[in-house]
């Protein structure tokens, strides 16, 4: 559809219809192809169809595009400043750890005892996701936030488009059996593409033994529940890249792998292949770490000859605290020199407040207590559920000593435009309330200290939840997978 057409109608079928079978042929289709996940109570016998939305959800074409233009821009963004340039991401870090001691801190820390150690490793992998919200005013895009380490959904995203494509061609989406949307349905090619982006590493690394090609091990949290999005990455990287892999927690580093202590390669112990790429799908929040050891088994994989995606600098490129200081276009020039690359960027920022004694430190502080209806508070953390909303900002900010105030920032609030004719599904449960998208884009980039060797966009990933929630996360039980139309 193009984007003169107007807002696309969804399919209008009968809740008995749905009741009667529709459900159940979802669930079906979810389990044959892997777009499932395990229960919240993390019963692996129980795993069960994903959260997902029955019908894709329409986006305005041109928006859909601009994200996706920009994706190798802040890729390249976030390469130049993990690369730290300038030594601003050291000193940048060096004042967040000060506020944020207990995650920032432990990262800064643990990537100084690296540096102290030596680091061997020149190649970096970051695999990306640029998330926005779509301004119901204008239809712009605006960025929610940056993620660099564990970013999820890509393999469930292509998968979700796969099941919406398949309901309207199968005559599901229409009570007489015929099609509804006279198109395909838009796929997602996250699910391989992000299998392309860790293969690129895999392909650029030097095994010790030429003639054998380097595992991939996936540093995975204990009793995770999205599973399954990892699986289909594992999959597509053996079957297309003929890259095996492995799942380790970040716990058993120590007794799993063996660090050689001269040449500083890493191997899986048991099978003593050669780990050549270390890919986070943990170690975003300080729960991920629970005791000495696994801060040690972190350092660990961070001295070792592998191919981290990420490492500590680029994870901490991600910080919100980062996200904040970019949309200072003069900080922003420091790092992205053409002004054709700046114009494309700075049009999806909004306005984020630092809460420190600078100048524009105190204007955020005077917005916090006056007018906080219009702004959304973060802190130093990844992984949904830790924002401060609206109206909570003032006596939030009353309970923590103002000289902690500077290890959050304060983010103008978009409001998208919300839709009441989804339907959502969780479990056996159907809802049909209105609910707001966050668009993803994916992207992966392999680069050292002076030079990039791939950039590319990587596919996208559209989060729906209940407009009357304040957070989208999908893991963390606020939000659901969805797919697009577009106008
Ligand atoms: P996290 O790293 O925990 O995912 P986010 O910055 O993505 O943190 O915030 C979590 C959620 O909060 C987002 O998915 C979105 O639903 C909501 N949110 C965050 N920033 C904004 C904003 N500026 N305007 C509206 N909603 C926001
Ligand atoms: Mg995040
Ligand atoms: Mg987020």
């Amino acid at each position: 559809m193009s984007s003169t057409e107007s807002y696309p109608k969804f399919p209008a079928i009968s809740t008995k219809k749905l009741q009667d079978g529709l459900q159940s042929e979802i669930f079906r289709w979810a389990l044959t192809n892997g777009l499932a996940m395990y229960p919240p109570n993390f019963k692996p016998e129980l795993a069960t169809v994903a959260p997902i939305t029955l019908f894709p959800t329409p986006l305005p074409n041109e928006a859909f595009q601009k994200a996706i233009d920009v994706q190798t821009i802040y890729n390249a963004l976030y390469a130049s400043i993990s690369q730290n340039k300038n030594d601003w991401l050291a000193k940048e870090t060096e004042k967040l750890a000060k506020s944020d001691p207990e995650f920032t801190g432990r990262l800064w820390t643990l990537y100084k005892r690296a540096k102290e150690y030596g680091i061997v490793q020149d190649l970096a992998l970051g695999v990306f996701r640029s998330d926005y919200l779509i301004n119901s005013d204008n239809n712009q895009i605006k960025q929610v936030e940056f993620n660099t380490v564990s970013v999820s959904f890509g393999g469930l995203s292509t998968k979700v488009g796969e099941l919406h494509d398949y309901l309207n061609k199968s005559g599901n989406y229409s009570d007489n059996g015929e099609v509804f949307y006279d198109q395909d349905i838009p796929i997602s090619p996250s699910a391989e593409l992000l299998a392309t982006g860790l293969a690129t590493a895999i392909n650029k690394y030097q095994p010790a033994d030429k003639n054998k090609r380097p595992i991939v091990a996936f540093i995975v949290q204990n009793g995770e529940r999205n599973v399954f999005d990892q699986s289909i990455l594992a999959l597509n990287l053996l079957s297309k890249y003929d890259t095996k892999s492995v799942r380790l927690t970040i716990h058993e580093i120590h007794e799993a792998t063996r660090l050689d202590p001269e040449t500083k390669r890493l191997y899986h112990k048991t099978t003593g292949q050669e780990i050549g790429l270390v890919y986070f799908r943990s170690g975003y929040a300080p729960s991920d770490f629970v005791s000495e050891q696994d801060w040690e088994n972190r350092l660990t994989l961070e001295i070792s000859y592998a191919i981290k995606a990420p490492n500590l600098l680029t994870q901490l490129s991600g910080t919100k605290k980062i996200q904040q200081l970019l949309t200072d276009p003069k900080i922003l020039k420091e790092f992205l020199s053409d002004t054709e690359s700046l114009d494309h960027l700075l049009p999806t920022f909004v306005k984020i407040y630092p809460l420190d004694s600078s100048v524009l430190g105190e204007i955020g502080k005077k917005l916090a207590l006056t007018e906080p209806e219009n702004y959304v508070l973060k802190p130093q953390r990844e992984g949904g559920g830790n924002n401060i909303y609206k109206e909570d900002i003032p006596g939030f900010l009353e309970s923590v000593d103002e000289d902690e105030w500077s290890a959050y920032i304060l983010m103008e609030l978009i409001t998208p435009k919300s839709t009441e004719e989804n339907f959502v599904i969780r479990g056996q449960e159907l809802f049909n309330v209105p609910i707001l998208s966050e668009l993803g884009i994916f992207g992966t980039i392999l680069f050292d200290h002076n030079n990039i060797y791939s950039n590319e966009y990587a596919g996208w990933l559209l989060r729906s939840k209940f407009s009357s929630s304040n957070e989208g996360g999908v893991a963390a039980g606020f939000g659901c997978v969805d797919s697009v139309v577009l106008y």
